[in-house]
């Protein structure tokens, strides 16, 4: 919470830490700037991490949900925390709702939801903190709320949202409407390690001065204490349960039952179904394994693009619509549009050199020099211009050299359309006629 909380502020070179701008698709992730053309690069990191939290499932269980899920780690540490602190613990909570409206249960209910609803304010501002960086949102503090009323909207509209799950909803996203939970069942088997109770020690369970009287009884007690204390509402006695998220609340109440009736710890634990059943340890087996490699395949294929990707990367198109031009005296041009994604920091001066036709020149539509601003994309648009003499062809390659502080960028390729020079033509026409006699004559021959 606190890594969440500080997020935004962090800076790494002077830049944020992490910074996911969705609006203006610029993404900065440990100093690196990323853009939609890295979309390759973000897919497979997506990939990675969604098989990585399979795998961790698959191993595990629900660790996610109970240790990392932001959803539970706020509504745990944070709002039922406050919760508690107001409306005091479990019994005196019942006690509160069942009990009439008056001065004290307003008062409560008033500040609670008042605190709420400023803690999913400062929620929504973190989070856009984390969408269009801390120094753009200190300006909107500054500028006040009436300067950027759409922003500001947004901002409401988001913190009505968390309110409402915090306060509202709750758990209830984790068993409905969360897509992760529902796949649980589809990743784990008998050997993932779980919340689990260990029915083999705790069967048949019993009250405790019952279990004294008609022995022997298992060591459940069933004091019921690891269902009050489930944020869930289950009952974990039952089996693995698409409604558990593996917060492990369960295992410290019961943990600390067994000490009071002087039992080892542990009928509620961490352990797969085969190690309670069959007392077998955990192993991997071919799914595991199989999850393991192609994780580790598809990260290395994520590191060796994020190390090999381009920082400037260049598009030369010609221009839609547009054959060619006849210039000045004797000469024939086509228009190109050239634009460029500065990934980097600096700003780049861009200077882009002819390398076939040698004897082609490049006229800037607006000037000779583009200038590329750090973390932007830069257009242009040129004319390549030729003399007409030198058409051999009504489509030539065209090669150009993009080089920014003496330094090659990239190697661009395109055509070049014109009709071919007349005299050229006749040249060819000639020759045609020519090769076209010589057939005949074959043909005669023949
Ligand atoms: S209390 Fe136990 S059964 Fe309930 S969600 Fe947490 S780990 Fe699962
Ligand atoms: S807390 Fe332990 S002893 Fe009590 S009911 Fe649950 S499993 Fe049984």
């Amino acid at each position: 919470m606190a890594m969440m909380f500080a997020g935004p502020f962090l800076k790494f070179q002077n830049r944020p830490l992490l910074l996911l701008n969705v609006l203006e698709r610029k993404f900065i992730i440990v100093g690196m700037v990323f853009w939609p053309q890295d979309l390759n690069l973000f897919a497979l990191l997506m990939l990675s991490f969604v098989l990585f939290i399979v795998l961790f499932t698959v191993l595990f269980g629900r660790v996610w949900c109970g240790w990392a899920c932001p959803q539970t780690i706020f509504l745990e540490m944070l709002f039922r925390k406050v919760e508690y602190l107001i409306d005091g613990d479990a019994q005196q909570q019942k006690r509160l709702v069942a009990q009439e409206w008056n001065t004290e249960k307003i008062a409560k209910r008033v500040l609670k939801h008042t605190i709420f609803w400023l803690l999913s304010f400062l929620i929504a501002n973190t989070f856009l903190g984390y969408i269009i960086g801390i120094d753009e949102l200190k300006l909107l503090v500054i500028d006040g709320p009436m300067q950027h009323l759409g922003k500001f909207a947004a901002l409401i509209i988001f913190t009505t949202v968390f309110y409402f799950v915090f306060a509202k909803m709750r758990e209830l996203v984790c068993i409905f409407i969360c897509p992760y939970g529902r796949l649980q069942g589809l990743m784990l088997d008998k050997n993932s390690m779980v919340v689990a109770y260990d029915f083999v020690r705790g069967e048949p369970r019993g009250k405790l001065k019952k279990l004294e009287e008609e022995k022997p009884k298992g060591d459940c007690i069933d004091c019921k204490l690891c269902v009050n204390v489930c944020p869930t509402g289950i009952d974990i006695r039952n089996g693995t349960q698409l409604e558990c998220i593996n917060c492990t609340a369960c295992i410290d109440a019961c943990n600390e039952v067994m000490v009071k009736v002087d039992r080892p710890e542990g009928l509620i634990r961490i352990a797969s179904i085969n190690n309670i059943n069959l007392g077998t340890k955990f192993s991997w087996n071919l799914r595991t394994g199989a999850y393991g490699v192609v994780l580790v395949a598809l990260f290395g294929v994520f590191l060796y693009l994020l190390v090999t990707r381009k920082l400037v990367e260049t598009t030369l198109l010609r221009t839609p619509g547009m054959m060619f031009q006849t210039q000045e005296e004797g000469k024939i041009s086509n228009l190109y549009n050239i634009e460029f994604v500065n990934k980097t920091f600096d700003e780049l001066p861009i200077e882009l050199k002819l390398i076939k036709p040698a004897n082609g020149e490049i006229r800037f539509v607006d000037g000779q020099q583009i200038m590329v601003h750090k973390e932007s994309v830069g257009k242009s648009s040129f004319f390549l211009v030729l003399e007409e003499s030198s058409i051999k062809r009504n489509s030539s390659e065209v090669e150009i050299e993009v080089w920014s502080n003496g330094k090659l960028i990239e190697e661009m390729k395109s055509k070049f359309n014109a009709p071919v020079h007349k005299k050229e033509k006749d040249e060819h026409k000639g020759d045609d006629e020519h090769e076209h006699e010589r057939m005949k004559g074959g043909k005669h021959e023949n």
